[in-house]
């Protein structure tokens, strides 16, 4: 029966992917993707189905790398560029620190480590025009490198992107088809092969471009860590792996913090990642820089889906929230929870969040006829320019958070474990969790 049941529930799935499919054709010529191709698919080189040619506002590889380059010559000398290579695999790294500050908080954000999502590259862009005084942030972000500097890695999967820019717009896995966010050393388990598209590789950090993650994260040492995604709204905490466990360290302050951000700039799902039983989301780079590297905040955040599916995404979070949800979260339970299933069924699924609906997505993508780059990435230039903005000024106010909450904790040491007193800003419900995390591990 439960095998009958999930084969309906697949196709259910399958019948609301032909119906979005559906809803876009006419509103611009794309070509539509087989997912299941993308690990050796072939290319066509034909012209008029790339990228540059349908979505002109994108950069492309060589434009992320020279725009990057540029601005590493015209940021009154904060940026500077590295590319790092591995095993033929270079990946460019860049550092933004104000000349003349001592910043104590260190920021690393990692853009692009799933190709198809081609907004999160250009969020990390943006977000470097951002911090060199190119934007209408500028000011608030020279405030921001007062305290804090960044390491960028902006483009995670080159050989991959390079191949969605011809028009692969499913791909996901790097050329090994491997799935770069499953490839990480925590927790990490062999493939079971069923999910092509989350094959977490023979062995953690069997890829170059994980290698090179490593390398450059685990040298900057950050105090905060940001993976960004999309393909869903949603921002997230420790532990995408486990959902019986509660991320002992720092709770409070992270729920906190997404909770704030979560209101100026998303308004949609936020807390704790989580997977259900049975279901598989180990490997990951948000729980493996938490647990291994021990930065203090760790966050992964998907910043992007296509607005009918947003526009439902928020009627069930906040639906959810209303019967009990806030409660939950306050408790620590994890979205993988039974209460909030409802809200990552079908395509608004998310990749930390791991539930038998999330299988189903998958399923979904594979079907021929599903058109992918709606589904990660703006397909108007104004949508793109209202992300990329949102996003950008999102992560400054990460950093300012951020600082504040350490800000607050080197002045009151001894209060840094308990709740600090009411009127402490973000810290005082960042305390009242800590209280209720702590209680719920001395029951368990
Ligand atoms: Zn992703």
């Amino acid at each position: 029966m439960a095998c009958l049941a999930k084969v309906l529930a697949v196709f259910c799935a399958l019948l609301v992917s032909a119906s979005a499919a559906s809803a876009h054709t006419g509103r611009r010529v794309s070509r539509l993707r087989r997912a299941g191709a993308a690990k050796g698919a072939q290319f066509d080189n034909d012209v008029s189905q790339t990228m540059k040619s349908q979505y002109p506002w994108y950069h492309s590889s060589d434009e992320i790398h020279a725009e990057a380059t540029r601005l590493a010559g015209a940021c009154n000398g904060a940026m500077s560029m590295r590319t790092v290579e591995q095993n033929g695999v270079s990946i460019d790294v860049a550092s933004v620190r104000a000349k003349g500050t001592s910043p104590s908080n260190k920021f690393f954000l990692l853009f692009g480590e799933h190709a198809r999502e081609l907004i999160s590259p250009e969020s990390g862009l943006y977000f470097l025009k951002t911090l060199c005084g190119e934007t209408s942030s500028s000011e608030r972000a020279q405030e921001v490198l007062k305290d804090t500097e960044f390491e960028v890695v902006l483009n995670g999967n080159p050989r991959s992107r390079a191949k969605v820019e011809q028009g692969d717009y499913c791909l996901r896995v790097n050329p090994n088809g491997v799935d770069l966010n499953r490839n990480w050393d925590e927790k990490w388990e062999g493939g079971s092969g069923d999910m092509a598209m989350t094959n977490p590789g023979p062995a953690p950090f069997s890829e170059p471009e994980t290698q090179i993650f490593k390398q450059v994260v685990t040298e900057f040492n950050p105090t905060v860590f940001l993976t960004i995604h999309s393909g869903t709204r949603g921002m997230y905490m420790p532990w995408a792996f486990d959902m019986e466990h509660l991320a002992d360290r720092n709770q409070g302050a992270m729920m906190q913090i997404l909770k704030d951000i979560d209101a100026e700039h998303c308004e949609c799902p936020f807390g704790a990642a989580g997977r259900e039983v049975g279901y598989s989301c180990p490997g990951t780079c948000l729980d493996y820089v938490y647990d291994q590297l021990k930065a203090d905040y760790a966050f992964a955040f998907e910043i992007y889906t296509s607005e009918d599916k947003d526009a439902d995404l928020k009627a069930r979070w906040q639906a959810k929230m209303q019967q009990g949800g806030e409660a939950l979260l306050q408790q620590g339970v994890s979205l993988a929870h039974n209460h909030f299933r409802d809200v990552f069924a079908g395509h608004s699924s998310s990749d930390f969040v791991q539930t038998a609906m999330s299988s189903e997505r998958e399923a979904a993508l594979q079907m021929p006829g599903f058109d992918c780059f709606p589904n990660f990435n703006p397909d108007s230039q104004d949508t793109f320019n209202s992300v990329v903005s949102n996003w950008a000024d999102a992560y400054l106010d990460m950093a300012q958070m951020v600082v504040k909450d350490r800000q607050a904790k080197t002045s009151q040491p001894s209060q840094a474990a308990q709740p600090p007193a009411a009127g402490a800003g973000a810290g005082s419900a960042a305390g009242d969790l800590n209280a209720t995390v702590a209680s719920l591990m001395a029951w368990h």
